[in-house]
């Protein structure tokens, strides 16, 4: 799949495939606070997960720019817990094992990701190490050909439906940064333990939940990479994660501005309609400008990822600008509702709720701009 007649084909498919698998249904699953995991199976069948997976592990090896655009269509649809579910298999996961993974590890995960056979999370955050993730506890001790793991994470997404979990851990508990690996982690073995589906304000359906390793034997073949290089493994993947917050937040803010087109065109107060009036074109057109100026702006880091270029401070300097714009942009168009805007019926609310985030996870806004004046001011 190469050029643009592919691209847009792919496209329409996939956007038949919300119409047909997801919308009808999306309502109910985020009353139930889940995605059903047939929903995992059935991307899987129609081609829709783990696209730039190279041909040999099951996947298409399409360019990135395909495997962007599935989680940007979900997002614009207005599925934005669906759009963080995919990403996070096929965005955050997928990239560690195809780039840091040994052979056996790659033909081992990689087609059962491809097919939706394994749904994958990856958890570094602790309940007393978010930020400062140098500062978790959970730890991997290593014993004759395995580790004995120890610890908890919080926060983790697609946790409830996790078959693998990427654990950030400590093999080296008194040192830092370089105390820090991965382990591919089997749900199945015994000692791993979920917790309930978080409650959260938004991202309804969005699994994220609690995990408890209770003496959890992980082979060694399990290590992803080196010993003591997790940190290094994970500023260089983070990028990628950062893009597809990125692009989820590009798709919500242009779904967002379909949506109120829609709405003021036919709403009227005062004898005319509300696209009539002048606070409400120029409140549409601002987000219209700014989405444009986004888009350039995702468009460049995404073309930087696939040369090998992006820097970290450039993905955090999009990451930071698009999710703060998406909420600004969200809260703007809902007031435009009125009332309605407020109403959960509307989707302009959830497209609200959904938004507020953005800024937290991936690295908070914070954090991005302290990568950013880092660079700036060389320390
Ligand atoms: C819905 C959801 C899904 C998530 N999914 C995942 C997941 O799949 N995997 C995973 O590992 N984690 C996940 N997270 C966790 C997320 O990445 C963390 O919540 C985030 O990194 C912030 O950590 P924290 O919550 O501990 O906040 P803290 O680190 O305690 O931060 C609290 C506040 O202090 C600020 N702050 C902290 N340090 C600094 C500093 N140096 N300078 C200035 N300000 C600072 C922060 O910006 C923030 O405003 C998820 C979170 C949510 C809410």
């Amino acid at each position: 799949m190469q050029n643009d007649t592919e691209f847009e084909l792919f496209r329409d498919n996939y956007r038949r495939f919300l119409k047909e698998h997801v919308a009808p249904y999306f309502e109910q699953w985020e009353e139930d606070g889940i995605i059903p995991r047939e929903l995992w199976y059935k991307l899987g069948e129609n081609g829709f997960l783990c696209v730039d997976v190279p041909e040999e592990y099951g996947g298409y090896g399409a360019p990135i720019e395909y495997s962007l655009m599935l989680v940007q269509e979900t997002a614009y649809a207005g599925f934005s817990s669906l759009a963080i579910a995919i990403g996070g298999q096929s965005e955050l996961v997928s990239p560690y094992i195809q780039n840091i993974g040994s052979e056996e590890q790659k033909q081992y995960w990689l087609p059962k990701m491809v097919t939706g056979e394994v749904v994958t999370c990856i958890a570094m955050t602790e309940a007393n190490a978010g930020s400062d993730l140098q500062a978790i506890r959970t730890q991997a001790i290593a014993e004759d050909d395995h580790y004995i793991v120890d610890g908890s994470k919080t926060f983790i997404s697609n946790g409830i439906h996790a078959d693998l979990i990427v654990l950030v851990t400590k093999t080296d508990p008194q040192a830092k940064a370089k105390g820090i690996s991965i382990l591919l982690v089997d749900a199945k073995l015994d000692g791993v333990k979920k917790g309930r589906a978080l409650k959260k304000i938004g991202l309804h359906s969005q699994d994220t939940a609690e995990l408890f390793f209770d003496q959890v034997k992980v082979p060694k073949n399990a290590l992803l990479g080196a010993e003591g290089r997790g940190f290094t493994y994970l500023m260089q993947e983070l990028p990628r994660e950062r893009l597809c917050i990125s692009m989820t937040a590009l798709g919500s803010i242009l779904g967002a501005i379909e949506l109120t087109k829609e709405y003021v065109l036919v709403r009227k107060a005062f004898g005319q309609t509300l696209s009539q009036m002048q606070n409400t074109r120029f409140v549409l057109a601002n987000a219209y400008i700014k989405a444009q100026a986004a888009q350039a702006f995702v468009d460049q880091c995404a073309d930087l990822y696939s040369k090998d270029q992006l820097t970290v401070t450039q993905v955090a300097a999009l990451k930071c600008f698009i999710t703060d714009l998406q909420c600004e942009v969200m809260d703007q168009l809902l007031q435009l509702f009125g009332g309605y805007g407020y109403m959960q019926e509307y989707p302009i609310s959830r497209l609200f709720v959904d938004a507020r985030v953005q800024k937290i996870y991936g690295g908070t806004n914070e954090i991005m701009k302290e990568i950013v004046a880092r660079e700036l001011l060389g320390k």
